[in-house]
């Protein structure tokens, strides 16, 4: 039986992206196709935004980021916050073992996206996406990693293992 392992789902090849577009990850779902049953999720569409969607990035406080429409800054921080409260619950009726993020993305991120200051000017480069903080803060045990880190054979391996 293959291991439920929540994916962002412009990963898989959806067409869910802010510019109407995917990242699919060929070498990962290739790699993975015998153990993972993927559950896709998509924070920014599945939240009520539309494809194509305006671009967005945190802004303000580090610790508590803002998701804001760069040209407009329209925030959309609780449209999306409020969507993840009950998916997350979702998420752990489905028994997902463990969750393979976008990286840099202002909502799925895990490390490595961008935290700007309200006139713009960025004051951090290492923040968590506001899906994956709250998933991380729903699921404080359950392995999670970035599509970057699975492109290196070992990693991937560990990772299996420890949804295994
Ligand atoms: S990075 Fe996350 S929010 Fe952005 S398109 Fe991919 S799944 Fe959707």
């Amino acid at each position: 039986m293959k291991i439920r392992v929540g994916i962002s789902a412009c990963l898989l090849g959806m067409l869910v992206r802010y510019d109407g577009g995917h990242k699919r990850n060929d070498t990962l779902i290739e790699a993975c196709a015998d153990v993972v049953e993927w559950i896709p999720v998509c924070p920014e569409s599945e939240c009520g935004l539309p494809i194509p969607r305006e671009k967005m990035r945190l802004q303000g406080d580090p610790g508590a980021p803002r998701l804001i429409v760069v040209d407009t800054q329209k925030d959309e921080t609780d449209r999306l916050v409020g969507w993840a409260s009950q998916k997350l619950l979702e998420l752990a009726g489905q028994g997902i073992c463990g969750f393979v993020f976008k990286t840099r993305s202002p909502s799925c991120g895990v490390g490595d996206t961008k935290i700007f200051d309200l006139e713009g000017n960025l004051i951090r480069d290492r923040g968590a996406g506001l899906f994956a903080r709250a998933f991380f803060k729903h699921f404080p045990h359950l392995p999670c990693t970035d599509e970057g880190r699975l492109q290196d054979p070992d990693s991937r391996e560990r990772f299996l293992r420890r949804i295994r």
